[in-house]
């Protein structure tokens, strides 16, 4: 706290990432990567690139990314947005669509950057509690609102919403924005994307960090109707109009282009996921059934802090949120099948864990 900091950072609780340990021997599965790296196109893309032409400004509007897109997505390319990471697309749809009157509706349990946008935009926010099941329910969404946004699939449970759903609501909602972040849609959950030409008031948000593992090079992009994205471009120009550098550009392009790896790495992490799923199950875990690259699980009697700290001491990192309802829970990162099996056989190590029958 300093006396220079002004009232409106002094009241900000900042969003904390998942820890990013400096020592290699650790099995990380607190933060959502991708245990594969990036397409080897991205890493020729990567040795390719003419340092020279870094003296250069990139190109604004990230013309070749956007068309890539609109391409791959089916739809043109003043329906894309594009920026660094998802986390600054959300940013700049929060500051464009839901400084309203009226409050924003979010589930009560999903991603915790959403409180912090609204602090730091001083936008007025309902939570909406989700089913015993953590089943997000879009029908109590349909009442006055400034906004709607949620996580399809959610996280950190891992549970998605159909497009029927989805799309129940849109027929009901029509005076505000309703923004669906699918930062995890490419795990096998249902995208959204399909509904943009339909309803003016849908914003799809999908990040490059997770299923294509670029979480390093942060390149998050959203589609929606025409008007949408130009208000998205109102704010992004009023506050950096150069954001996704000539390498992000580069890498996120040449990721898209190689839809094989990507089906591959996918598929892969999706049977992971499956295969950890039984084994959690059979030491005496509920699991919550996933449509990403993580499982939110709970153990029938162990606490979940003392699950972390156990799995920590033998050098594998899970996440562990302390709010109340999921204190009890772990989200665990699916990460290569050797990880996976090092991570089970570590919880078959512990004292009151055993096998069930
Ligand atoms: C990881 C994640 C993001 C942010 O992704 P970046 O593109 O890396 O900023 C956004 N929303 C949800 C729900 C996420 O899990």
């Amino acid at each position: 706290m300093s006396k220079f900091w002004s009232d409106a950072i002094r009241d900000l609780t900042p969003y904390v990432p998942g820890e990013q340990p400096k020592v290699s021997n650790i099995i990380k599965l607190n933060t959502n990567e991708n245990p594969f790296g990036p397409s080897p196109k991205v890493t020729h893309a990567i040795h390719s690139f003419e340092s020279n032409k870094l003296r250069k400004y990139p190109d604004p509007d990230s013309t070749s990314l956007k068309n890539t897109l609109a391409d791959y997505y089916n739809v043109s390319s003043n329906q894309v947005f594009v920026g660094n990471g998802s986390d600054e697309v959300l940013a700049h749809a929060f500051m464009a669509f839901f400084r309203q009157k009226e409050p924003l509706l979010m589930p009560t349990i999903t991603y915790s950057f959403y409180d912090v946008y609204c602090n730091l935009y001083n936008i007025n926010y309902e939570h909406i509690p989700l089913g015993d099941d953590f089943s997000i329910d879009l029908t109590k969404y349909q009442r006055p609102n400034g906004g709607i946004i949620f996580a399809n699939p959610n996280a950190p449970t891992g549970k998605a919403l159909t497009l029927d759903a989805i799309e129940g609501l849109l027929n009901t909602n029509t005076e505000s924005v309703v923004i669906v972040d699918e930062a995890y849609v490419d795990f096998g959950a249902q995208s959204a994307v399909s509904l943009i030409n339909k309803y003016p008031n849908i914003l799809v948000i999908q990040t490059f960090s997770k299923s294509r593992s670029l979480a390093g090079m942060r390149v998050g992009f959203a589609l929606g109707n025409a008007e949408l994205i130009e208000g998205l471009e109102r704010v992004k120009n009023s506050f950096n109009s150069y954001p996704l550098d000539m390498l992000a550009q580069d890498t996120a392009i040449a990721a898209i282009q190689d839809e094989q790896y990507f089906q591959e790495t996918t598929q892969q992490i999706i049977s992971t996921r499956e295969w950890t799923t039984v084994q959690l199950e059979s030491i005496g875990f509920n699991v919550v059934p996933s449509k990403t690259n993580f499982v939110f699980a709970t153990h029938r009697y162990l606490p979940g802090a003392e699950l972390m700290g156990f799995l920590r001491t033998h050098n594998i990192l899970v996440r562990h949120f302390s709010r109340p309802g999921i204190e009890n829970h772990l989200r665990i990162t699916i990460g290569t099948p050797d990880e996976m099996s090092a991570f089970i056989d570590c919880l078959k190590k512990h004292p009151d864990i055993s096998t069930l029958d």
